[in-house]
């Protein structure tokens, strides 16, 4: 059982562009953890067993949701040159023990909380080391500690030789083997499946690798096939206009990062017969490519392939997201956090891309982050949006983020399915926080 609280004197953000901010409100969240009431300070009495909190002056919206994150890193820099045989001798030797596991899971957890205290509620986790995501979820749901609604996907599905695998993978190389893939995440836990179906930044060797195609459509349409039949969604992790096409036909239900589009692509996010609700919403990435495209090589240490790839991705992912908000088709916000330079905390950053480099408004962008983002992860019925019968899952700023999008950097309170937490506290990794605030005029 929780407390229960009277939330007094709000301006109230209710994450749903077309309603208005509302000023001197008072919002009950229950014992169970649910909005049970939302109203104007004077037509609403307390119940006495309420704890009353008084938040003259602050702005209440719905907690963030960030739909793409990996816990298994915190965004410190790394130096993705690192030759193969060293990443083989760390995997084996540190990371698949016993203690590497337990150091992982601990590192995980320390991810999760920072994202919490800095204002994401719900994280949908996109690939991560040996299902350790879905035993935080698991640890969360018991309520043994105060964490965020996790979503997991556990491993990537991945081609041999393709992107995460085979550490971060399990590899498939036919509709059959991708259908047992599935099988094994879905035995294993997983809320959502996620494949790649190009290559990426991370692991490219040659300039133009990172969207170089590895999946089938016959595989993708495997994948899901397998996830759909129990109503299972899927995301696929593409980098260039060929596949987007292809996990577009075989059905997949997010775009990860995303490319430019043509006539048929635009069509196909739109009205999907092969994906789960009819249509695929993408989910760029704009954060997670920046640093590496537009810092200088002194800085992030990237070798010259990795900065030129991650120059190409970022501008053909950029011109998808004018393309997408163009034609009308769902965006969600996700950061990669966990790539270099984009850390649990920072979720302005990908919204403030947004302002920097299309016309959406900051109301729109909160929209996206919020209700848009939960109806994209199917969880749109329990949270998203400040409405009675949802989980209080919600942020207090002194400042209007409706104004200013930064005022997201400096979280007063985070409260998540009731549960309220007063003093947020956000390790900041200083080396990141410098290099970002040196090349960013923030919009507002
Ligand atoms: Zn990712």
């Amino acid at each position: 059982m929780n407390i229960a609280y009277a939330l007094k004197n709000v301006n109230l953000i209710h994450g749903d562009s077309n309603r208005h901010l509302q000023s001197g409100m008072t919002i009950l969240v229950n014992e169970q953890g649910l909005i049970e009431n939302i109203a104007p300070d004077h037509g609403l009495t307390i119940p006495s067993h309420y704890t009353t909190i008084d938040l003259t002056g602050k702005y209440v919206m719905p907690g963030l949701i960030n739909a793409h994150v990996h816990l298994f890193a915190d965004g410190k820099p790394l130096t993705l040159s690192v030759s193969e045989g060293l990443l083989d001798f760390a995997y084996h030797r540190i990371l698949d023990t016993r203690f590497g596991r337990n150091v992982l899971k601990k590192r995980m957890k320390r991810n999760a909380l920072t994202a919490l205290h800095a204002g994401v509620t719900t994280m949908r986790s996109v690939g991560e080391f040996f299902y350790t995501d879905v035993r935080l979820r698991e640890e969360i749901n018991r309520g043994e500690w105060v964490g965020p609604n996790l979503l997991v996907s556990g491993f990537f599905l991945s081609v041999t030789g393709g992107h995460g695998a085979p550490y971060l993978a399990l590899v498939g190389d036919s509709p059959w083997e991708m259908r047992k893939n599935v099988r094994m995440n879905v035995q294993n836990g997983v809320d959502w499946i996620k494949i790649c179906v190009t290559g990426g930044v991370t692991d490219a060797k040659t300039v133009g690798e990172a969207g170089r195609l590895q999946m089938t459509v016959e595989e993708v349409a495997a994948v899901c096939g397998e996830a759909h039949k129990i109503g299972m969604k899927v995301a696929a992790h593409v980098e260039s206009t060929e596949g987007v096409r292809v996990a577009l036909l075989g059905g997949v239900d997010t775009i990860e990062h995303g490319a430019e589009m043509d006539d048929e692509i635009i069509h196909l996010y739109k009205n999907n017969p092969n994906a789960l609700d009819g249509y695929t919403a993408v989910i760029p990435t704009l954060q997670a490519a920046y640093p590496a495209a537009s810092l200088d090589p002194s800085v992030t240490k990237l070798s010259a392939t990795v900065k030129e790839n991650a120059r190409l991705v970022y501008d053909s992912m950029l011109k998808g997201v004018k393309q997408a908000i163009d034609n009308g088709i769902t965006i969600g916000i996700g950061n990669d956090a966990a790539m270099s330079y984009v850390s649990h905390y920072d979720m302005w950053r990908e919204l403030d891309h947004y302002l920097r480099q299309t016309n959406l408004t900051n109301k729109q962008v909160i929209d996206m982050v919020t209700r848009t983002n939960a109806k994209i992860l199917g969880v749109d019925d329990v949270t998203g949006t400040l409405d009675v019968g949802k989980h209080a899952d919600l942020i207090i700023m002194e400042h209007n983020p409706l104004e200013h999008i930064k005022a997201l950097s400096n979280i007063a309170m985070v409260m998540v399915k009731g549960k309220l937490i007063q003093s947020p506290v956000v390790p900041r990794i200083k080396e990141v926080d410098d290099v970002l605030n040196s090349v960013w005029q923030p919009v507002d």
